[in-house]
């Protein structure tokens, strides 16, 4: 006789990751950037209210069972903050620090991006809090496909796009694109595939998405480098976090004769004064899963890296990275997000003391909603677009849009952070005063 199902639940793990403060509460940050914006752009008291909080807060609870044989309980997410320019959009997170507070301020920020990108969506975030590092392959096809529907008509390709985010990738979209497709019905099935944005080309994915975030880090670090009359060739480099944004973003770039001398992940840290091969260091972390064991490299601790002698920081790893420690640290010119929220408070204010220049989340990491925006309009329309056709759109998007945050920040003294919520504001207000409040 076969044994009754063990239900165990997704072990919890602390809402901190190393480096982050413990009074660091990143939706409360975020809100906070939004009051400091919003002194300067003449909105109703209302909309900052209503832009305080998320519109809905959806928690699921489901089964999956394990390759033991056991069936363990997932907690997941989804945030819609706000769906006044179009669909909720954004990422699905996999990390054992997730938290319901943190995709809130994730899908907050997801609204500033699009608005602030002038793309007709709105903002959103999700995700599951568990440690996709400890799964098989199978295990986190079936955690994707029954979180997938869980959410259910939570989500949809006119309603909320889901795309990948820290601990997701294509492979996940094609999964959660296949099980929405086959939740509604053989008619509708083939209208589906842009609920989710990030799949593989193949599978109705879009050229460009996969390095699509860094992209847009290089072209805002190629932005402020003119402006600043600073040669990018022969300049160092140092990245924490070598996933999707942070690789790709060193790999591009090395093809500007930026040399990446210090890296780091969640197994450690590790420095080259000559200079190490992003590409081969790419290759090697998606065959091995981290940077652990990486050849060429000498291996040294957290605070010696934020130490290193280099020129551009690019952060793409978690939140609340940078605080008042590192920010004394960092020997850089420039720290570009490619995460979000990788500055404190308290850690920005230092940096820009010491006359470093923050290239803010908001803008710096926009690239992948707005290539995946691409995808979705291709799914709609049933289009291929060419990888060159898609690198001039969003060369065009990113150039707009650092030229409006420079224009918003210069008019207003503010920081260029501040600027990025100015302007997204200054769309959202004006939407909210043609179409009011129904009834
Ligand atoms: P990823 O999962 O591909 O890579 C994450 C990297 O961070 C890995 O190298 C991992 O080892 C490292 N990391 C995890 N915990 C760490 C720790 N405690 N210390 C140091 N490194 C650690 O994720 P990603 O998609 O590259 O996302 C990275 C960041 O960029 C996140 O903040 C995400 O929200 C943001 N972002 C991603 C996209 C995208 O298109 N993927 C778009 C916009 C913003």
């Amino acid at each position: 006789m076969s044994q009754a199902p063990v239900l165990k639940s997704s072990p919890t793990a602390s809402s901190h990751a190393p480096g982050v403060g413990d009074d660091f509460e990143f939706v409360e940050v975020i809100r906070g950037y939004l009051n400091e914006a919003a002194e300067l752009v003449d909105i109703p008291g209302y909309v900052r209210e209503i832009l305080g909080q998320p519109k809905n807060e959806i928690i699921v609870n489901f089964p999956v069972k394990m390759d033991d044989g056991e069936y363990r309980l997932f907690k997941g997410y989804r945030i819609q903050h706000s769906n006044i320019l179009g669909p909720y959009k954004g990422g699905l997170r996999f990390h054992e620090t997730a938290s319901l507070d943190d995709f809130k301020a994730l899908a907050a920020l997801m609204t500033w991006k699009c608005s602030l990108m002038n793309l007709p969506l709105g903002g959103g975030k999700g995700g599951i809090k568990f440690n996709p590092r400890d799964h098989s392959r199978r295990e986190l096809q079936r955690i994707t496909r029954r979180f997938i529907h869980a959410l259910g008509s939570n989500i949809g390709p006119d309603y909320d796009i889901p795309a990948p985010d820290m601990g997701t990738n294509a492979q996940t979209m094609a999964w959660a694109m296949d099980t929405y497709m086959n939740t509604v019905g053989m008619v509708s099935k083939q209208a589906t595939a842009g609920v989710v944005t990030g799949k593989p080309v193949t599978s109705g994915g879009t050229e460009g998405r996969v390095k699509a975030t860094g992209q847009g880090v290089v072209h805002c670090i190629r932005e402020w480098a003119e402006r600043s009359r600073f040669d990018l060739k022969g300049k160092k480099l140092i990245v924490q976090g070598y996933g999707n944004v942070g690789s790709h973003t060193a790999v591009l770039l090395s093809h500007l004769g930026v040399s990446l001398v210090g890296v780091g992940d969640h197994t450690g840290y590790l420095y080259n004064a000559e200079g190490f091969n992003s590409y081969r260091m790419q290759e090697y972390v998606a065959e091995h899963g981290s940077i652990s064991g990486y050849p060429n490299g000498e291996r040294i601790e957290r605070e010696d890296f934020f130490a290193i002698a280099a020129d551009l920081f690019v952060p793409a790893a978690l939140e609340a990275q940078i605080d008042q420690t590192e920010a004394r640290a960092l020997q850089v010119k420039l720290v570009a997000e490619g995460a979000n929220g990788p500055c404190t408070p308290s850690g920005e204010k230092i940096l820009l003391e010491r006359g470093i220049d923050i290239i803010p989340d908001v803008i710096a990491n926009a690239g992948g909603v707005t290539v995946s925006y691409y995808e979705w309009v291709q799914n709609r329309n049933s289009e291929k677009w060419t990888a060159e056709d898609i690198d001039e759109r969003l060369e065009l998007a990113m150039k707009t849009a650092y030229q409006n945050m420079m224009d918003f920040a210069e008019a207003n003294g503010c920081s260029y952070r501040i600027a990025c919520y100015g302007v997204a504001l200054q769309r959202l207000a004006r939407v909210y005063s043609e179409r009011e409040i129904f009834p």
